[in-house]
C-alpha cells in the first residue's frame, strides 16, 4: 500500500504507531482494496479551532483545540475530549481511528472521533477550565450533536466538564439535550454502572479467555498493574469470581502476597490514603516493574501505555494478558508473546466495557428512561462475551492472535458497511 498516514512522530515506539502496524497486518489478511484502505485511513473531518479565554488575571489567552471525526459510517461518531499540554492534531487523529475500531469490534452503532485542547488543566483554576470548555463547545456547535458526534471524558476531563459541555450545547438549542455527551454526572443523565464498566469488561474478557485455556477461576491467580478506575474494579470483580489477586500496583510501587490480597481492604486503604496504596500493609512491597513478570495465570496491565516491550517481554510468565489500559503492549513485543503462546485479549476488545456503557447512557437519554444497574451489567456482560467469542472464532479461522483478529473483525465490519451503503 502506498498511502502513509502522517502518524504522530515521536522518538520511541508509541502505542499509536503500534496500532497502525497492527491495522496494516489485519488489512493484509482481509485483502481489502487499495481504495478501501484509503477510505479507512483518512478521517472524514478534522477541525482546528482557536479558543480565546479570559484567564483569572484578566488577560486573554488563546488555546488551540481539535476535533477529528474518523468515521461516521456505522453511526454518529463517539470519542473523548483530552485536556493535556501534549495534545496535537496527529495524536487526536490516531486516537479517533482507534475509537472507530473499538466501537466496531463490540458492534456498537458508532463511528470514531476524538477531541482535545492543548492546555495544562493542572495549572488552571476551575473557572478557567469552565470558560475553556464552554468556548470549545461553542466553537464546535456544528460538529457535536446526539445524531452527529457525541463527546465523552478523556485524560484531563471528567463528569464536571461534560456537564458544562451539555449546558452550553443545550443553551444554544433552547432545550436540554443530555444525549449530546456521555460521562455526565448521574444527576444530569449519567448512567449507573459507568464507573466500573471498563473493569467489568476486563473481568468478562478474562473469564472468557480462561475458559478457552481451561483455567479454573477458583484456582487461578492474577496480577493487576494500576489501581485506579480500571485496575481496582477489575481486581475487585475478578476476586468476586474466585481469582486470587497476588499482586496490585500503582505509581507508589507493587504489592505482593502469594496468599492473595484482600482487595476490598486495599480499595478502602487507597480511598482513605488520598488515592495511593503507599504504606498498604496487606502485602509485601516489591519494585513496580516486577509485577509484570510474576508467576501468575492472568496479567492485567491497567495503568498506562507501553509497559510490555521488547525489553521485558521475555520475562513474562502469565498464561494470558488482558489489556485494561490502552496500548500497554508495544507491537515489537507481539511476536515474542505469540511465540511464547501467551493469549492476549487486546485493548480494543478488553477495555471496551467503558464505551459500551457510554452507549447505554446515550440510549437511556434518548428514550428518557433510566435502566437499573442489573440491566446495564447484564447487557454489558453479553456484549463483551459475544464480542470475545466472535474475535476468538476469527482468530481460529485465520490462525492469528486475538489482537489481529479484533482488527479484522472491526475493519471487516466498517468496510462491508461501506460496500453495502454504496455511497462514499
Ligand atoms: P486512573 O488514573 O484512574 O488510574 C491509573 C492507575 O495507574 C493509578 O493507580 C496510577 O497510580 C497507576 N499508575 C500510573 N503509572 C503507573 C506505573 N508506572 N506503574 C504502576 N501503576 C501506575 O486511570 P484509569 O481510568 O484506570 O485508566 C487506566 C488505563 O485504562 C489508561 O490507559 C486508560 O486510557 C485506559 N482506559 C480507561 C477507561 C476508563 O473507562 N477509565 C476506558 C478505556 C481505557
Amino acid at each position: 500500500m502506498s498511502y502513509i498516514e502522517p502518524a504522530p512522530i515521536k522518538d520511541k515506539e508509541n502505542p499509536l504507531e503500534s496500532m497502525m502496524q497492527r491495522f496494516d497486518k489485519a488489512v493484509e489478511i482481509l485483502g481489502i482494496s487499495e481504495e478501501m484502505y484509503h477510505i479507512l485511513k483518512v478521517p472524514r473531518k478534522q477541525v482546528i479551532v482557536g479558543l480565546p479565554v479570559m484567564m483569572d488575571s484578566g488577560q486573554i489567552r488563546t488555546f488551540e483545540g481539535y476535533r477529528v471525526i474518523h468515521s461516521t459510517i456505522l453511526g454518529p461518531s463517539k470519542g473523548g475530549i483530552r485536556f493535556d499540554p501534549d495534545v496535537n492534531l496527529d495524536e487526536v487523529r490516531a486516537l479517533a481511528a482507534w475509537m472507530t475500531w473499538k466501537c466496531a469490534v463490540v458492534d456498537i452503532p458508532y463511528g470514531g472521533a476524538k477531541g482535545g485542547v492543548a492546555c495544562n488543566p493542572r495549572e488552571m483554576s476551575a473557572g478557567e477550565i469552565e470558560r475553556l470548555m464552554r468556548a470549545y463547545t461553542t466553537a464546535l456547535l456544528d460538529v457535536f450533536g446526539p445524531d452527529q458526534d457525541i463527546p465523552a471524558p478523556d485524560m484531563g476531563t471528567g463528569p464536571r466538564e461534560m456537564a458544562w459541555l451539555m449546558d452550553e450545547y443545550s443553551k444554544s438549542k433552547g432545550m436540554t439535550v443530555p444525549a449530546v455527551v456521555t460521562g455526565k454526572p448521574l444527576v444530569l443523565g449519567g448512567s449507573l454502572g459507568r464507573t466500573e464498566a471498563t473493569g467489568r469488561g476486563v473481568m468478562v474478557s478474562a473469564l472468557a479467555g480462561m475458559e478457552k485455556l481451561r483455567i479454573n477461576p477458583y484456582r487461578a491467580t492474577a496480577a493487576v498493574q494500576g489501581f485506579g478506575n480500571v485496575g481496582s474494579h477489575a481486581a475487585t470483580l475478578l476476586r468476586d469470581r474466585g481469582v486470587a489477586i497476588h499482586a496490585i500496583s500503582d505509581i507508589s510501587g507493587a504489592y505482593y502476597n502469594d496468599k492473595g490480597i484482600d482487595i476490598a481492604a486495599a480499595v478502602a486503604y487507597r480511598d482513605a490514603n488520598k488515592g495511593s496504596l503507599e504504606g498498604f500493609s496487606g502485602a509485601e512491597l516489591i519494585p513496580g516493574d516486577d509485577l509484570l513478570t510474576l508467576p501468575v495465570d492472568v496479567l492485567v496491565p491497567a495503568a498506562k501505555e507501553d509497559v510490555i516491550t521488547r525489553k521485558n517481554v521475555s520475562g513474562i510468565q502469565a498464561k494470558m494478558i488482558v489489556e485494561g489500559a490502552n496500548g500497554p503492549t508495544s507491537s515489537k513485543a507481539d511476536d515474542i508473546i505469540n511465540e511464547k503462546g501467551i493469549m492476549v485479549v487486546p485493548d480494543i476488545l478488553a477495555n471496551a466495557g467503558g464505551v459500551t456503557v457510554s452507549y447505554f447512557e446515550w440510549v437511556q437519554n434518548r428514550i428518557g428512561y433510566k435502566w437499573t444497574l442489573e440491566r446495564i451489567n447484564r447487557r454489558t456482560d453479553r456484549i463483551m462475551k459475544d464480542s470475545f467469542d466472535k474475535v476468538y472464532e476469527v482468530s481460529q479461522k485465520h490462525k492469528v492472535s486475538l489482537r489481529i483478529a479484533a482488527y479484522i473483525v472491526a475493519i471487516d465490519k466498517v468496510s462491508s458497511t461501506y460496500k453495502f451503503r454504496g455511497g462514499f
